[in-house]
C-alpha cells in the first residue's frame, strides 16, 4: 500500500515524500482512514509505530477541508495533549514536516520556559496546538486560548499522561472542550483507569491495537550481563568500551544516579550527558540537541524524560537499572529498532534486580539472552529479609546524616555570605561616616541625638528579624518534598 491509496492530498503527499516515507506503516494505514472518516479513535500503540504521523496526516488534511479561506485569522481547529515537553516539540516538529506546502498554522506550548513567545504564536493565530497540560491550562485560564471552534482533540500517551499526575489537569480540561468533536486517545498500554478514561473521551470508537503492551520491537536484540551491585560501573565501562560502537541512550532510574553515572563516565573520558526532570527545559534541549547531533556518545535518562524521545538510527539502549515496572523496560528497548531499524537493548543486573528481569520475562517471555562470559559475574545473592530491613535501617541513617550536612553547609555558606555583607557594610559605613563627620561638625547636637536613636532602631530590628529566622529554621520538617531526591543520592 501507498500512502496515496489512503486518499491524501497533494500537498500532504509532497512532504512525505520528502521526508522518504514511501509505505504508510500498520498503525497508519489503519488509522488514516478511520481518522478521515470522523470516527473517534482509541489507539493501543507504543512509540516507534509511527503514531504521530498516524493522527497528524488526517489532522492536517481534515483540516484543509474545513478551512475555506486560508487566508483569514486561523482558528484553533486541533489540539494535541501529550505528557512531555520532548514530546510535545517533536510532534509539533513532525506536523511542521508534514504541513510544509500547506498555509496551516501551528504551535507547541510547554512550561519550563517563559510563556512571551508562546503566547505571541497564539495571539498571531493558529490551527493546530500541540501542549503539555499544565501549560495549556494556565494559558487557557489567561484567556489566550480559546476552544469554541475546535474540531479535533488528541490525547497521547495516556497511561503515561496518568503516571506522571495529569489525571486532574486532564479532567479539568475535558470540562473546556467543545462536546462535539472527534477525539483520538493513544495509549501503550490499557490499564483499567485508562479504559476508563478512554470512555469518558471517546464516543463509539474503532480501536486499533498495533503493538501490545508486552511485545517488545521485534528487531531489538535483548541481552543481559549479571554482575553484582558493586561492580556495576566496571560492568557498565567494559559494555561500553569493548563492545558498543555506536551511541546509547543509558537508563537510569532516578535523577540523582542519572547525573552520577554522567560524572562517572565523564572522567573516564567518555562524552555524556543527562536529561531528566530536574534539568531545566533548555538544558533538557540542549543535551538532547547535542546527542541526535552525535556530539555526546552516551545520553543518560530517567524513563519520564525519555518517553516517546525519537532518536534517528538509535542503535543501543542501556538499562543501568532494572525497571520494577515491567512495562517500562519495553517503552525503554522502544527507543531503538524504530521504524524498522535493528537495534540492541543490553541490561545490567545487580542482585537485587533479578525479581525485575523474571517479571519482565513473564511479560514479553523468554527472548533475553543472557552473556555470562564477562569479567564480572554475579556472584552475591539477593538480599534475605533480614539484611533487607539492616539495609533500609542503614540507608536510612545516611539519608539523615546527609541531610542534615546539607543544611549545616547551606547555614554556613548562609552565614558566610552574611558575615560578607555585615563586613561590606561595615566598610562601607565606615566610609560614610568619615564623610559625615566632616559634615557633622557643622550639624546640632539634637541631631546627634537623633542619629543615635535610629541605629538603636535599626539593630534592635535586626536582631528581631535575625530571631525570625532562626525559629522558622528550627521548625523546618526534616523531610520536606524538596528534600526527596536526597533518596536517590543513595543509589
Ligand atoms: P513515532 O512512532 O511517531 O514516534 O515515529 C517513529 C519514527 O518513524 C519517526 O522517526 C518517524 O519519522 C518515522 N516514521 C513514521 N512514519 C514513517 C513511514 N511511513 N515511513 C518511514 N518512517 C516513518
Amino acid at each position: 500500500m501507498k500512502f496515496r491509496d489512503l486518499g491524501i492530498h497533494d500537498s500532504i503527499l509532497k512532504a512525505l515524500e520528502e521526508k522518504k516515507y514511501h509505505t504508510p506503516t500498520p498503525i497508519q494505514e489503519k488509522a488514516i482512514p478511520i481518522v478521515l472518516n470522523r470516527k473517534d479513535l482509541l489507539g493501543v500503540a507504543q512509540t516507534g509505530t509511527g503514531k504521530t504521523a498516524a493522527f497528524s496526516i488526517p489532522i492536517i488534511q481534515q483540516i484543509l477541508k474545513f478551512e475555506k479561506d486560508l487566508n483569514s485569522r486561523p482558528k484553533l481547529r486541533a489540539l494535541i495533549v501529550t505528557p512531555t515537553r520532548e514530546l510535545a516539540i517533536q510532534i509539533d516538529d513532525n506536523i511542521k514536516a508534514y504541513s510544509k506546502f500547506t498555509q496551516l498554522k501551528h504551535t507547541v506550548i510547554f512550561g519550563g520556559v517563559k510563556q512571551g513567545k508562546q503566547v505571541k504564536r497564539l495571539k498571531d493565530g493558529i490551527h493546530i496546538l500541540v501542549a503539555t497540560p499544565g501549560r495549556l491550562l494556565d494559558l487557557q485560564g489567561q484567556g489566550f486560548i480559546n476552544f469554541n471552534d475546535l474540531k479535533l482533540f488528541v490525547l497521547d500517551e495516556a497511561d503515561r499522561m496518568l503516571d506522571m499526575g495529569f489525571i486532574h489537569d486532564i479532567k479539568r480540561l475535558l470540562k473546556l472542550l467543545p462536546s462535539k468533536k472527534q477525539s483520538l486517545f493513544f495509549s501503550a498500554t490499557m490499564p483499567e483507569n485508562i479504559v476508563q478514561l478512554s470512555k469518558s473521551i471517546l464516543s463509539n470508537p474503532e480501536k486499533v491495537e498495533i503493538t501490545p503492551a508486552s511485545s517488545t520491537a521485534e528487531k531489538v536484540d535483548q541481552e543481559i550481563y549479571y554482575t553484582n551491585r558493586t561492580t556495576k560501573r566496571d560492568m557498565l565501562l567494559h559494555i561500553l568500551k569493548d563492545k558498543l560502537d555506536d551511541q546509547v541512550l543509558l537508563f537510569s532510574r532516578t535523577k540523582h544516579g542519572a547525573d552520577k553515572i554522567v560524572r562517572y563516565l565523564r572522567k573516564e573520558n567518555i562524552k555524556a550527558v543527562a536529561i531528566h526532570g530536574n534539568k531545566s527545559q533548555n538544558q533538557r534541549q540542549a543535551a538532547l540537541k547535542d546527542f541526535k547531533k552525535g556530539k555526546v556518545k552516551i545520553m543518560v535518562a530517567t524513563d519520564i524524560a525519555s518517553r516517546g524521545i525519537d532518536i534517528d538510527k538509535l542503535k543501543y539502549v542501556i538499562n543501568y537499572n532494572i525497571p520494577n515496572v515491567p512495562e517500562d523496560y519495553v517503552h525503554r528497548i522502544g527507543r531503538t529498532g524504530r521504524a524498522g531499524e535493528s537495534g540492541k537493548a543490553i541490561s545490567i543486573c545487580e542482585p537485587e534486580e533479578n525479581l525485575n528481569v523474571n517479571q519482565i520475562k513473564k511479560l514479553i517471555g523468554d527472548k533475553i539472552k543472557s552473556i555470562d562470559a564477562h569479567p564480572f559475574p554475579q556472584t552475591e545473592k539477593p538480599m534475605t529479609e533480614k539484611e533487607r530491613k539492616e539495609f533500609n535501617k542503614q540507608k536510612e541513617i545516611k539519608k539523615r546524616e546527609m541531610i542534615a550536612l546539607r543544611r549545616a553547609q547551606k547555614q554556613g555558606k548562609n552565614q558566610k555570605s552574611s558575615k560578607r555583607k555585615k563586613s561590606e557594610d561595615k566598610a562601607n559605613s565606615s566610609e560614610k561616616s568619615q564623610t559625615k563627620n566632616k559634615n557633622r561638625n557643622k550639624r546640632k547636637p539634637s541631631d546627634q541625638a537623633s542619629d543615635k536613636n535610629k541605629n538603636r532602631n535599626k539593630q534592635k530590628s535586626s536582631d528581631q528579624a535575625q530571631k525570625r529566622n532562626q525559629k522558622k529554621r528550627s521548625n523546618k520538617p526534616l523531610f520536606k518534598h524538596k528534600d526527596r531526591s536526597y533518596l536517590d543520592l543513595l543509589d
